[in-house]
Formats: structure tokens, sequence, C-alpha cells
């Protein structure tokens, strides 16, 4: 039993009533996190608004240094960070790790960063007239992370975040508070100076909401569902703040005709059912064309019946745990749905699954496709967030696209296809965010934009240069050494 600590001002600390944490794997409490309020929020704000100015003066190359620090020390915690990832959130080992080693490349790329933070210098109208633009700290960020990526996440905003000199308040998902601590221990081992990063755990309600409308916190940036994401950006709005909320998605892959069905199946299933189908890039539709759909519907039920349900750390499981109980009674709700209210043809899965010995306490749901979906199904429709996909038919590849552009979200797609052209037409016509030729729908790169469009998102990108871009003020500049009046637009 572990006791997670909020991190105020440079302080470890918690509180009386506390929030508990589980292990999905076994269903068993691990520990307790504190269950903070508006008064740890105050702070918390107080303690970071106090630091700002002097790191924000800091150099940023002296930023950087730190944050090359924290990707050492990250990767010297990486096996204990990948643990604690899939002890919290079940996820299997692999992707465990490759959660915390996002967060090693996003702290070496933000650092390198550190030297460069480019603003532009162009030509004046005007003679003896330059004109750039210079990037400046904004103040102290507010920053919500969900359970699904929980180290990563932290890391896509905080480290953008701070090598542009903010400070800030991170707000961890209630599920996963201890990658959130050890996350934050990194940084404050790489010698983050005390209130630059303060950490506060609780539930959204009394934790996340008076953060997102603190007077003191110019900017939010929040990850999670659809229903949170407009809380937040209406809360927010009167105060002209700065928001980006990353929201759901209901990512589709379109498999043409001539695809090999070998490689689209394994694509499909690491999509689907990567994170037990817990990420915000899920492939959850598998748009197929007419020709291969039934053969692909066959392997694809067969290698759905491979997958290897368990604890996530064990080597041989392919599929964990779900995080939390109300989320497998989602999926089980989404398939009775999908049976009875929209006649889908469940392929293979559908139910619970439950392990021996002190598995059999976990959250296990089996993967799951459903076949002969139709477009407009509430299943094709609504993000599931759990091991299931759904397949639908279609004639040709423009009736894929708008199948795949017919839902509220647009975070990422997919084609399989030999076909250079269509390939290069879907490149163009999917409405998302994020495209993938010739692969499923997983699999982001630190130093690209991640983001989506539609109902996904509010217009803003984490990671590479746009998560920068969000995390500073451009000011510009003019410089005019004429030595006399000269006016823009007027003087030519
Ligand atoms: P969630 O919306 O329940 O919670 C996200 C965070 O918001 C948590 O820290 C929560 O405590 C906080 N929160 C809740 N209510 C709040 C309020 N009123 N004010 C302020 N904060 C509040 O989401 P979740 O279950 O943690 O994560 C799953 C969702 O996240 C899925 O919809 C998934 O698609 C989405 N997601 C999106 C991306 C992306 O980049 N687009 C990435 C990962 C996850």
């Amino acid at each position: 039993m572990t006791k997670v600590r909020n991190y105020i001002g440079g302080s470890w600390s918690e509180t009386s009533e506390t929030l508990e944490r589980f292990d999905p794997a076994t269903g068993e409490v691990i520990g307790t996190a504190p269950m903070s309020g508006s008064a740890e929020i105050e702070a918390a704000v107080d303690a970071a608004k106090a630091a700002f100015p002097a790191w924000a003066g800091t150099p940023a190359p002296g930023r950087a240094d730190i944050l090359f620090r924290a990707a050492r020390v990250m990767e010297s915690r990486k096996e204990e960070l990948g643990r604690l990832v899939t002890q919290e959130m079940g996820k299997v080992k692999i992707e465990a790790l490759g959660d915390v080693q996002e967060a090693i490349d996003m702290a070496y790329y933000m650092a390198g960063e550190g030297r460069r933070l480019f603003g532009n210098t162009t030509p004046s109208e005007l003679p003896n007239k330059v004109c750039l633009t210079l990037r400046e700290a904004i103040g102290v960020c507010g920053l919500i992370t969900p359970w699904n990526f929980p180290v990563a996440i932290p890391s896509w905003k905080s480290l953008p975040a701070l090598v542009c000199g903010n400070t800030m308040v991170i707000k961890a998902s209630e599920e996963t508070g201890g990658c959130a601590e050890a996350y934050v221990q990194c940084l404050v081992e790489a010698g983050l100076p005390e209130g630059v990063v303060n950490l506060v755990h609780g539930t959204g309600e009394d934790a996340g909401a008076p953060l997102v409308v603190h007077p003191d916190v110019p900017v939010i940036s929040m990850t999670g569902s659809v229903e949170t994401g407009k809380i937040v950006s209406q809360a927010a709005a009167p105060m002209l703040k700065h928001v980006h909320v990353e929201l759901g998605g209901k990512n589709g892959i379109i498999v043409l005709d001539d695809a090999d069905l070998d490689f689209a199946v394994q694509a499909i299933v690491w999509s689907a059912f990567g994170t037990s189908g817990q990420r915000c890039t899920a492939g959850s539709r598998i748009i197929v064309q007419d020709g291969v759909y039934d053969a692909l519907a066959e392997k694809l039920a067969k290698a759905c019946s491979e997958q290897v349900i368990g604890h996530g750390w064990d080597d041989a499981t392919t599929v964990g745990p779900l995080v939390r109980p109300s989320a497998i009674e989602k999926v089980e709700r989404y398939v009775k749905i999908g049976q009875e209210e929209d006649g889908a043809r469940l392929l293979c899965g559908g139910s619970r699954w439950t392990g021996e010995g002190e598995l059999a306490g976990g959250w296990y749901f089996e993967p799951t496709v459903f076949a002969d979906v139709t477009p407009d199904m509430r299943i094709a429709q609504e993000e599931i967030f759990g091991p299931v996909t759904a397949l639908i038919r279609v004639k040709d590849l423009d009736e894929a696209i708008e199948v795949h552009n017919g839902t509220p979200y647009g975070l990422s797609g997919a084609i399989i296809t030999k076909d250079l052209a269509a390939s290069m037409k879907a490149m163009r016509a999917l409405k998302t965010g994020i495209v993938y030729l010739h692969n499923g729908t997983i699999g982001a790169e630190v130093h690209l934009p991640f983001g989506g469009v539609k109902a996904t998102g509010n217009g803003h990108r984490e990671a590479g240069i746009a998560g920068i871009d969000f995390f500073s003020e451009l000011k510009t500049v003019y410089i005019d050494y004429s030595g006399g009046l000269q006016r823009a637009q007027i003087d030519t």
C-alpha cells in the first residue's frame, strides 16, 4: 500500500481525506492519493506564481539542461515507472515501457528546443527598420491529465510548458496518481527549482474545476473526454484563458481490396486491442471494401480469439485489464446495444473475462469484433473506450472516405492499400488531425503535432513545435533605427 502525495512549493504533502487507488489486474486497493480541493489548488497556484519570474528569467538553455537531466533520470527509472503504469491502469508491459519512453523522448526533444525556441525575422516595409518575433513565457499553466497515458501525457504538457519558461500545477487523473508522482519526482531529481512544477491530486470536480477558473492561471491544457472538455472550455471562456482540450476519438481504418490482409489484421489488432482499446486513437471502426470483407472478417475473428488476456506485466499477455469496473460496464452496455438495438453480428468476444488466482478480481473484457455494422449505428458513432471494434462494409474508396468522415470525431484515420493514388486521395480527404498510410491508427512521435479536428479538439496541438506554440506567447518587435518618424502603410 503506497500513499501518493501532493507536491506544492517544493514540499510533499498529504490531505486528511484520500482517494483509493486500485490495481485493475486484481481489483485490489494498492494505496491512496490525496483528495485535494480549492485550498490545495490555491496553495499550488501561489507557489507556481511565486516561482514564475525566476524560471521565466532563466535563459532557455539553462531550463533545457534540467530537461536533459530529467530525460536521463527517467531512463534510469524506466522499468520502475513502467511497472507503475501497468499497476495503476493495466496496460501491457511493452506499452507501459513505451508510455515512459514517450516522456523520455519528449524530454530530450523539448530540451533541444531550449537552444532554438525560434521566432521569425522578416523584412520591413520601410528602410532602416527590423521586424522580428520573440517567444515569451505566459505564466502559470493548469495541466489536467487522463489516466490512459499516465506518464506520457503529463510529459506532453509539462515539458513544452517548462522549456518555454512557464510554471505549472498538474492535476493528475484520480486513477494514476502514483505515475504522476513518480514523473514529478524525476523532474525534482533533475534539479527543477521549488514551485516551478506543482502536483495536486483529486477529483475533477474538487481539484480540476477550481484550477480551471483560478484567476492566476492563464493557460489550461486538458486531455480527456468530450464531456469534460466542454465543461472545462465553458468554465474558462469568461476569463479569456488560453485553453487547449484534446478529447475522444472514433478512429477508422480503411482496408481496400488490394490490401495484404495478414498485415491488415496485425495493424487492426494492434490498433483496436492495444491498451485494451483505451486509447484516444484506438481503431474502433474497420471500413472494409466488399471484395475482401468476408476474408478479413474471418482472419480478424481468428486473430481476436488468439489474443492472450491477463496481467499486463506478464510477457505472454497481449490484452490487459480495463481501468475500472465502470469501464467494463460501459463496454457491456455497448455490446448489448450493438446486438439488440443496432442489430450487428458479434463475430468474437463480447463478454467479461475472469482470470484465475489473484486475477479473479481483475477487470477484464474479451477482445470483441462486431460485423455487419452500418455507419450510423451507435457502436459506429460513439466512443466505447474498450477492446471493441466494428466492421463496416463499403463498395469503394469514395464510400469508405464518406463513412470514415461520418462521425463527430476527428483524431486519427488510416488506410491500408497498395494503391498509391488511393492512399494520397485518403491522405487529403480523411477529416482527422492524424492520418496513417499503410498502418493502423496508433503510434505518435513526439516531434510531430498530435491532436484532432471536429469534436476531438479545439484547434491546438500537443507535441512538436505546435506544443511550443501553445505554451508561448509571441511578441512582435519593430526596431526602427532610421532616426526619423517612419509610418507603416503611409510612408511609401
Ligand atoms: P475524463 O474526461 O474523465 O478526465 C480527464 C481529466 O479531467 C481527469 O484528470 C479528471 O479528473 C479531469 N476532470 C473531470 N472533470 C473535470 C472538471 N469538471 N473540471 C476540471 N477537470 C475535470 O477522461 P479520462 O477518463 O481520464 O480519459 C479518457 C478520455 O480521454 C477518452 O475520451 C479519450 O479519448 C480521451 N483522451 C484523448 C486524448 C487525445 O489526445 N485526444 C489522449 C488520451 C485520452
